[in-house]
């Protein structure tokens, strides 16, 4: 999402890449290998380091930005009505990924030890 569709090319080089550095030469090979790694998002691990923290939310502009990248990442953790930005700590997986779009700089990421708000 950060990158734009160019990510592509370069996930394509890096798999071509990798298949050379192990000698697979059939990328079939690989077919289905992930898939008894695959679980719920409920089973999802919630000890991740970090949480989002609203740090200047009178910056909000009420964008959604957040909001969105948060839901396609599939995690929901994020609500804003009205220019009050909520985050639930607990679904926050930490990806970080809405206080990259967000451009206000109204979330950061802090180390979920450190905070209490
Ligand atoms: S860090 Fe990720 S999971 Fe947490 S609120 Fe932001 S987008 Fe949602
Ligand atoms: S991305 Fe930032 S400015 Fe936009 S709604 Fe979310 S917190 Fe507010």
């Amino acid at each position: 999402m950060w990158n734009g569709a160019g990510i592509i090319r370069d996930m394509t080089t890096g798999y071509s890449g990798y298949l050379a550095d192990k000698q697979i030469p059939d990328p079939n090979a690989l077919r289905c290998r992930a898939l008894p790694r695959i679980g719920t998002h409920a089973s999802l691990s919630r000890d991740s380091s970090r949480y989002a923290y609203r740090e200047s939310p009178e910056q909000c502009i009420s964008c959604g930005h957040c909001v969105i990248a948060c839901r396609d990442g599939g995690y929901h953790a994020i609500s804003v009505i009205e220019r009050h930005v909520t985050i639930d700590k607990d679904t926050c997986d930490g990806c970080g990924l809405c206080s990259l779009v967000c451009s206000g700089g109204v979330i950061v990421m802090r180390p979920r030890m450190q905070t209490k708000e």
